[in-house]
């Protein structure tokens, strides 16, 4: 159960840490990591390991900048030694999981405490109330069911910071009767669902879902999109960066100067081919490690995205010292149109597929979509998958048919293959549509 006392004290905690001097931020950053890398070297078996392998100890990183002797954790690797992750302080069966199927295709389990759970859900609603979200605001969140905010039986008898729920899954009719009726102050969804909520809005002339303000996530948005929906919602709207395994990592204030970095959670780095820190400007792969995973630390872990950092120097109006990034990059997969209009994104995919029978059993997955009406799914099925080819393929065909709404005038086709190839930029696309896209 939510301990709300609790929540709402490590609210408070965080707000105020956001105004702290930059070498207090730092110092504070540097305590929690040592913390957080004595815990997993003693209790974490894996981490251990990579200690011993490496002949140093946790003590042997006292900065930041000492990260770089502990290697770059991979999905690939949390998968295969999951069971070697999560510390033994904690019983497993009383951990809490979320699932990520990532813009990789892969899925993931990450497992959770509840004390790191409600300290999620305070840093979430950090940069909701700096951007001006009060406790009562009609707050309606476009996402996937596996998704939706959890609500707690206080939080709802008081009608404190409670999300609506969307479903992305609906039709976009649904969801915008949906969006209409709840009259949201703030309305936060998936950046290509807020797009596509506007346009339908300009195609009905209509203005009766008039937000205070919007929050984008979930992937990048491009500057035409954004002003787009601010235009036809007559509201601004803040971009912020998450991820399952992480929560939110940084966000948008309201002077929309960066990305603020939630400095007092995460050591984000940004690195470049070489293993060496990306310089302000420069683009870098994003590699993290939570300061508050403790049931299963994620040190140094790729979220396969990139970045670019902002000069130190540059500081925000708004006051926060929480050091900025300029740019993320590296989620703006394709997009699917259907021949009835519909639109499917790449997380839309994603999220179907963790409700797939076999989901464990494949190792990744490429949606092709070659022709308006031809939708190719390669397969990779992971080592030692005893499950038959051909009863995988009818129940995802079945399955997907279900979850989308996808009639006999689309053709789906699946290949297993042994390997997915990377695309031009070095990522493992999930989705890759040849159809031109939403415009
Ligand atoms: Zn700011």
């Amino acid at each position: 159960m939510v301990n709300y006392f609790r929540a709402y004290w490590y609210l408070n905690s965080m707000k105020r840490r956001a105004y702290w001097p930059l070498e207090k931020l730092k110092n504070h950053q540097r305590q929690m990591l040592r913390q957080i890398l004595k815990h997993a070297y003693e209790t974490v078996p894996f981490y251990h390991e990579i200690f011993d392998k490496l002949k140093i100890k946790p003590t042997d990183i006292k900065t930041v900048e000492d990260l770089k002797k502990l290697p770059i954790l991979h999905k690939d690797d949390v998968r295969r030694n999951l069971d070697k992750m999560i510390s033994r302080v904690y019983d497993v069966k009383k951990l809490k999981t979320v699932s990520t199927s990532g813009s990789t295709g892969k899925p993931l389990r990450v497992y959770l405490s509840e004390v790191e759970d409600e300290f999620r859900k305070a840093k979430h609603l950090r940069a909701n109330i700096a951007l001006g979200q009060k406790p009562r605001d009609r707050w309606v969140t476009i996402s996937a069911p596996i998704h939706f905010r959890e609500v707690g039986r206080l939080q709802r008898i008081f009608g404190i910071y409670v999300p609506r729920s969307v479903s992305v899954f609906d039709d976009i009719a649904k969801q915008f009767a949906t969006v209409e009726r709840l009259k949201p102050d703030v309305l936060d969804g998936y950046s290509n669902f807020l797009f596509v909520l506007a346009k339908e809005a300009e195609k009905k002339g209509c203005h009766s879902i008039s937000p205070r303000f919007m929050i984008s996530g979930a992937e990048t948005i491009d500057d035409h999109s954004r002003s787009f929906i601010e235009k036809v919602f007559h509201a601004p709207l803040f971009d912020q960066y998450a991820t399952v395994e992480f929560e939110r990592m940084a966000w948008q204030c309201r002077e929309k100067n960066g990305y603020h970095i939630d400095f007092d959670s995460v050591v984000l780095e940004l690195i470049v081919k070489d293993g060496e820190v990306a310089h302000p400007g420069e683009i870098g792969e994003i590699v993290c490690t939570s300061l508050f995973n403790y049931a299963m630390p994620l040190i140094r872990y790729s979220v396969d995205d990139i970045g670019v950092y902002y000069d130190e120097d540059v500081k925000c109006k708004c006051g926060r010292t929480f050091p900025l990034l300029k740019r993320i990059e590296g989620r703006s997969d394709s997009i699917v149109v259907l021949p009835d209009g519909r639109i499917l994104l790449p997380l839309t995919f994603g999220w179907s597929m963790e409700f797939y029978k076999y989901y464990f059993e494949i190792d990744q997955y490429r949606v092709l979509q070659e022709k308006l009406d031809l939708l190719k799914l390669l397969v990779k099925v992971r080592d030692n998958c005893n499950v038959d080819e051909r009863v995988m393929a009818d129940e995802l065909i079945k399955h997907l048919r279900s979850i989308l709404n996808i009639g006999p005038e689309v053709a789906l086709e699946i290949k297993f293959v042994d390997e997915i190839p990377l695309d031009k930029s070095g990522k493992l696309r999930k989705v890759i549509s040849k159809v031109s896209g939403i415009s």
